[in-house]
This record gives C-alpha cells, structure tokens and sequence, in this order.
C-alpha cells in the first residue's frame, strides 16, 4: 500500500529525515513512535504531499508519487497525478482541524462534494452512515464548537472516511484529549483496524500500538532504528533509545 523508500527531508539546516523508509501492506496497522521531534510528523505529511520531500521515492499503492533520479534530481508527479494519489490517503490530526462554522455533517460532505464531486444525496446518507460509525448520530447538525474532544476527533476520522481512503493516516490522535477522552477515539480506531483498514498511526499510546499495531516503528533523530512485530518490540525492545524511551512511558 505504501513504499516509501530513503526519504530525506530538510527544514533550513535541519535535517529532518535523513533517510526513511518503510513498507506497509495492504490491512497492516503500523505504530510509529519515538520521542518529540524525532520526525514523525514530517514523515506523515510527506506521504500525503503536505510537505515535499527533498530526495528519496514515495509508491502508494503502486503508484509512483515521487522519486528521485540518479543525479539526486527529485520529481513529483504531474499535478493533478499528485493530487489523485494522495486521495488514497486519508489524514487525522492532532487538533482535529474541522471547519467551526460547518455542522458536523457539512464537515464530513464538504471534501466529498467539492474534491470528488459526488452528490449530496450520494453523500448525505453516507455520512450519516459514518456518523452512526462513530457513535455520533445525535450530533449531526451540532457545530464543532459544542462536541468535546473526543466527539472532534471522531468527526475528523468520520471526515476523513468520507473520501473513501485505502489508508489512513493519524498524528497523534489522542495527544490533544483529556484522559478520559482517549478511550472512546481508540475504540473507534480499534474498530476501523478490525475492519482491516491500512492504517499507519503515531501516538503516545503504547497500549494502543501494543494491542492494535502488528508492527511498531521506532523514530529517532529522523532515522527508524528499531522496526518490529509489536509483541517483539514491547517484550524487548533493542536499541538503546527504544528501551529508554519505553522506560519513560511505561
Ligand atoms: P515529531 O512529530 O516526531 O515530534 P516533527 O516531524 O514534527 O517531529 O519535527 C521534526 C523536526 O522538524 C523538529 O525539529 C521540528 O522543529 C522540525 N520541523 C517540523 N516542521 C517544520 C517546519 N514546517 N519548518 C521548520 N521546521 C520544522
Ligand atoms: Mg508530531
């Protein structure tokens, strides 16, 4: 679903990622973790062109998004090529980004609509399905600004659905929720990973990536440096950095 090899990315002087790669098979849930900074952010919004990268070669399901030429020349894809591609992905964040002056149910219908151009009443029950999904019938017409994290989050993994991607992709979907709020958007991820959705997710929750994620990576300092069947990794993890970095969550 995903080949994404040697990837390099540079902000100014800083080397951000200093040669990634990974492969992710169709149904396979990856956890990446790894302490603040170490680039796993960066290395998400690479996969779906939200920044680009500076070398390496990015295949989403066969697909050839970018790739770099002998010469260290790095081509994307002709644009509307690009554009296309990264439709197979979709993207949760942090901080949920929903439209606050939409309902719920705009948010999910508005990508669908103006991106795919699908009907409204194509995709109106379809949304209301997804929205059944997530528990979150009742709050249909409800604006961002009255849900709690939680029920965001949900929202925003209902919105992404809505584009009907092949993979999903979360940043630290929990990071931003109260304690007590986590459990109702891992459930809901738990249950997407049940349904054999792709998903490759960073997150702080090493319960999460211990049950879910058949494999775990381990980023650090813009390199993976431990890649491993999670039961594996939690039962022992290798690299020194890895092992002080379970020590400090556990
Ligand atoms: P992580 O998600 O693992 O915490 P990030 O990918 O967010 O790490 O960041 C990795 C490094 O890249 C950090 O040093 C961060 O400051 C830097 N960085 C991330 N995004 C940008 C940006 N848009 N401009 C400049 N530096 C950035
Ligand atoms: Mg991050």
């Amino acid at each position: 679903m995903i080949r994404a090899s040697q990837i390099h990315k540079r902000f100014g002087h800083n080397e951000v990622l200093k040669g990634v790669s990974l492969e992710m098979a169709k149904g396979e849930v990856i956890a990446m973790i790894g302490p603040s900074g170490s680039g796993k952010s960066t290395f998400l919004r690479c996969l779906n062109h939200l920044e680009t990268i500076d070398a390496g070669r990015i295949e989403i399901e066969g697909e050839l998004l970018a790739d770099t030429d002998a010469a260290g020349h790095c081509r994307y894809a002709p644009e509307a090529e690009v554009r296309r591609i990264c439709r197979k992905t979709g993207m949760v964040f942090q901080h949920f980004n929903l439209f606050p002056h939409m309902t719920v149910l705009q948010n999910i219908i508005e990508a669908p609509i103006t991106v795919k151009g699908m009907t409204r009443d194509v995709i109106i029950p379809r949304a209301e399905a997804l929205l059944a999904k997530v528990g979150l019938s009742a709050k249909r017409d409800a604006y961002p600004g009255r849900l709690s994290g939680g029920q965001k989050q949900r929202v925003a993994i209902a919105r992404a659905l809505a584009m009907e991607p092949d993979i999903m992709l979360f940043d630290e979907p929990t990071s931003a929720l109260d304690p007590e709020l986590t459990g109702e958007v891992l459930r809901t991820m738990r249950e997407l990973a049940d349904e054999h959705m792709t998903m490759l997710v960073v997150t702080h929750e090493m319960g999460f990536a211990r049950e879910v994620a058949s494999r775990v990576i381990f980023m650090d300092q813009g390199l993976i440096v431990e890649a491993r069947p999670s039961a594996e990794f939690f039962a022992s993890p290798e690299h020194p950095r890895a092992r002080a970095f379970l020590d400090n969550m556990l």
